[in-house]
């Protein structure tokens, strides 16, 4: 059997870490099983869908590298085929008009609330046979409504949260189109999943209650039901429902934030599934490994701390020049080019292995492409007056010199023995004067990327040579 899942977002909003997370679920099932993966925009409801929120479903989904096989397929591009399906169900007798008013249904429910019922629509233009229904009233158009089954139970294994069972009794009759004749969000749901042929329905659990009636229209169409893996909610860092202020924003977010995308993937691999105690792993072995069998059931908890631990991880492993690509565009937003400056690959890689995130480290490179304003505090202790005889010799050393890490490294060692002193003495201000701090990696490593040019006029700002 060919595996095929879907992604079945509502563009209500942006593309969160949920939705994110169910994506790469189904997305990562289709895959393992060289199956199909779809994605379908469940545009129906008018009035809450936007255009901007489809587009960053699609950004967000591009961002993660999560490539679908079919789709997008929009629900509102569908609109002919749901109705189809209506009128076959209301011809085969598996659907009915309810002419039932608003008042009638809002009367009922109150009656049945009253007697401490479940308030649920009573049955009134319910076909049966040998049931008169009543006269029609004119002027109103009727709502559809399913026939659910009156008795027995829906039953499915769900792969993740186990056996459910629902009795049919405690459904009542779904409406499946309004008086407008527009499908409501269950039916097209169903009818999508099997005209795409989905096997595999991967969603969050709060689609659990919607499933019995989605099972029930499916084998009343007489299709194929699909397995069904409900995934738990995600929880905050508190352990709260996710807010906005821990994860509940757009993976764009994220992008923003300065995480890698392979970061964010791994890190949602992990919420709510495990292989053994493997954190970190490449989407290829994800894939390779992703099974609906180790989806645990309880809620999954976010945790910043591993988030930004794995994008620390990434970050070491990125290539420079794809590094430097995304440092360029975050220095650019500030107002500073890296072009006609140091080689900015060349700079990551000696800036990589400190950095927790991008911005960060395009606040750590920042130096070596703008004007630098060393804290008056840090030329005082630094450029002390026993010490500056010693920079300007050597300042003029290196301007002689070829402009190697290596001579660089040379000379300066050759400094600091010369006049008996302590490494730092003769560091630390070359690298107030050419950094603005006194924290940097190796000197002459960040000398030699600097360049010849632009470390010697750094220097002579303050020596003078
Ligand atoms: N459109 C639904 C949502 O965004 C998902 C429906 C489904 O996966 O069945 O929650």
């Amino acid at each position: 059997m060919m595996i095929r899942t879907r992604f079945a977002p509502s563009p209500t909003g942006f593309l969160h870490i949920g939705g994110a997370r169910t994506a790469l679920f189904s997305w990562a099932y289709a895959r393992h099983h060289q199956g199909v993966f779809i994605l379908r925009i469940e545009d129906t409801d008018v009035a809450r869908s936007t255009p901007e929120a489809v587009q960053a479903i699609l950004d967000g989904m591009n961002w993660l590298g999560l490539n679908y096989d079919e789709g997008p397929f929009y629900q509102m591009q569908r609109m002919d085929r749901y109705k189809q399906v209506i009128a076959q169900l209301l011809e085969e007798g598996k659907a009915y008009r309810c002419y039932s008013s608003r008042e009638a249904l809002d009367a009922m429910r109150e009656k049945q609330m009253a007697a401490g019922l479940k308030p649920r629509y009573d049955g009134t233009w319910r076909p049966e046979p040998g049931k008169t229904l009543p006269p029609v009233p004119g002027g109103v158009e009727p709502v559809i409504r399913f026939k659910n089954p009156l008795d027995g139970i829906v039953a499915w294994d769900d792969q993740v949260k186990g056996r459910i069972a629902i009795a049919n009794n405690e459904l009542d009759d779904l409406i499946i189109a309004r008086a407008d004749g527009t499908p409501t969000y269950n039916f097209c749901v169903v009818v999508d999943d099997w005209d795409m042929q989905i096997t595999h329905v991967i969603r969050g659990d709060d689609h659990v209650n919607n499933t019995p009636r989605q099972i029930n229209i499916l084998k009343a169409l007489n299709a194929q039901v699909p397995q069904y893996a409900h995934l738990s909610m995600i929880l905050g860092d508190d352990g709260q429902k996710l807010s906005k202020r821990h994860g509940a924003v757009s993976v764009m977010q994220y992008d923003e934030d300065g995480y890698l995308p392979e970061a964010v993937l791994n890190y949602l691999a992990r919420l709510g599934w495990s292989h053994g105690d493997d954190e970190i792993f490449s989407m290829e072995q994800f894939c390779t490994w992703f099974d609906l069998d180790h989806i645990t059931p309880s809620a999954a908890q976010f945790n910043t701390e591993k988030l930004n631990w794995l994008n620390a991880h990434y970050l070491k492993l990125a290539d420079n020049s794809r590094l430097a690509t995304e440092v360029t565009k975050r220095l650019a937003a500030r107002g500073i080019a890296t072009a006609g400056g140091p080689d900015l690959a060349g700079v990551l890689g000696l800036y990589k292995e400190r950095a927790a995130n991008l911005n960060e480290l395009a606040d750590a490179v920042e130096y070596f492409y703008r004007q630098i304003h060393p804290a008056d505090d840090l030329l005082g202790k630094h450029l002390t007056p026993d010490v500056m005889p010693v920079l300007k010799a050597l300042t003029e050393k290196l301007a002689a010199g070829e402009w190697t890490q290596a001579v660089l490294h040379d000379a300066i060692q050759e400094a600091v023995t010369a006049n008996g002193l302590k490494f730092p003495k003769v560091a630390m201000p070359l690298r107030v004067m050419v950094a603005g701090i006194a924290q940097t990696p190796s000197v002459d490593a960040v000398l030699a990327l600097l360049g010849r040019d632009e470390t010697l006029r750094r220097l002579n700002g303050y020596l003078g040579v």
